[in-house]
């Protein structure tokens, strides 16, 4: 029910954004195909697309929160800064402050990322309004911009 209806939602925003993948694959030259079948096997594609997607991210989601626990877990201990290994200890103190805050940012950008996967608007430019190369969502699940649009924000 509730995937049905998700489903339905990202179909109607995902179609448009898959036109140029589906040309690329060579399904809307298929003259054997009738409009219905086009239409049906965009619905499949997107609707895989996206359900892998949320899986992934959701899965990219559970590491980061998992981690975050752990380096939580060590921050609860306070060294001991007056004495010996203090150095050492105040460094990997700083150390797990850091990563703690890293990755909260992190989840935080997961979870939106989440968000636009459910919404049927997750792997767009948010500049440019084209699809990011999947490639590149491979490594930055999170990311908002596509390669060229970050390039030049930078
Ligand atoms: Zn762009």
């Amino acid at each position: 029910m509730y995937v049905e209806s998700m489903s339905v939602v990202m179909m109607k925003y995902r179609v448009a954004a898959c036109d140029g993948f589906l040309i690329l694959m060579g399904l809307d030259g298929e003259s054997t195909l009738s409009g219905n079948q086009v239409g049906e096997l965009k619905e499949v594609m997107v609707i895989t697309t996206a359900q892998s997607e949320i899986a992934r991210l959701e899965q990219e989601l559970a590491k980061a929160r998992e981690k975050l626990a752990t380096v939580e877990e060590q921050l609860t201990e306070r060294p001991d800064f007056g004495l010996g290994q203090g150095g050492t200890m105040l460094y990997e103190w700083e150390m797990n402050l850091a990563e703690r805050d890293r990755l909260r940012e992190k989840i935080a950008s997961l979870e939106d990322a989440l968000e636009r996967a459910r919404e049927g608007r997750y792997g767009i430019c948010e500049v440019c309004g084209q699809p990011i190369d999947p490639e590149r969502l491979k490594i930055l699940p999170d990311t908002k911009l596509c390669a060229k649009c970050a390039a030049a924000r930078r």
